[in-house]
């Protein structure tokens, strides 16, 4: 069975203040025991957030860069993570995709830079409404999770995300059908792509205006192994996000 994992995505948001106390929240917090949860403060704070976060509850980077070191202004490499007591990073964001400019070869490069470096990756795909109303959703998000595939063969320390970018933070989540079908798409791609291992092993979360309110009924479908919060995951209600899988 694959371990249920939530990662909590703070995006741009907090302060020193405010991360403590959620921090400080979760660690007084009774948490499933059988689930793997990953807190991505901005980079900022990832310190902070490694000193203060109890054992056993991890801390992810909102990016990495693709190369070991050098003259790259404003880019933190997959080293200076692990130095900090840094295991994840998330990748292929649609924010960073859409925003700025990332292509599915530069997500692709940093994934392989991150799991060579030992590093988890939560790697993040998604189609706009624009390509799920053209009916192209599998084909937008299984030529995201190719680009990753053609140079990353072990994944084993990968997790996909399947955020689908209209749903992100319009409190307009996908319906659990929609939901599961882009999963098992994405599992029987992984087979067909990667190994039967890999899609029985790889978990794949769900992202995208995840609540305490919808998140018992999503986290019952077969091929949801977690889920990716974004606001959600800076209030208490993240507590009964981490517990959802009943
Ligand atoms: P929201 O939960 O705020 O919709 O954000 C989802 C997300 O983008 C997580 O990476």
């Amino acid at each position: 069975a694959r371990k249920f994992f939530v990662g909590g995505n703070f995006k741009m948001n907090g302060s020193a203040k405010s991360i403590t106390d959620i921090v400080d929240n979760l660690n007084n917090a009774k948490l499933d025991p059988n689930t793997e949860v990953v807190i991505a403060p901005p980079a900022l704070y990832l310190s902070l957030t490694r000193e203060k976060l109890r054992k056993g509850l991890e801390v992810a980077a909102q990016n990495v860069f693709d190369k070991p070191n050098g003259a790259f202004t404003g880019e933190i490499s997959v080293e200076q993570l692990k130095d900090a007591g840094i295991t994840w990073a998330i990748l292929g964001h649609s924010e960073r995709r859409v925003i700025l400019q990332e292509d599915d070869q530069f997500v692709a490069n940093k994934t392989k830079t991150a799991i060579d470096g030992g590093l988890g990756v939560i790697l993040c795909c998604g189609e706009s409404l624009e390509q799920r109303e053209a009916g192209k959703t599998i084909e937008v998000v299984t030529s995201q999770l190719k680009a990753v595939a053609d140079k990353v063969k072990d994944w084993s320390k990968i997790v996909v995300a399947y955020e689908p970018i209209w749903a992100i933070g319009t409190g307009k989540v996908a319906t659990t059908e929609q939901a599961q079908e882009v999963h098992a798409a994405i599992r029987d791609w992984i087979k067909n792509e990667v190994s039967t291992e890999a899609a029985e092993k790889t978990r794949i979360l769900y992202g995208g205006s995840v609540s305490e309110k919808n998140c018992v009924e999503l986290a019952k479908q077969a091929d949801i192994d977690g889920f990716l919060v974004g606001g959600a995951s800076l209030k208490p209600a993240f507590v009964d996000i981490i517990n959802a899988k009943q």
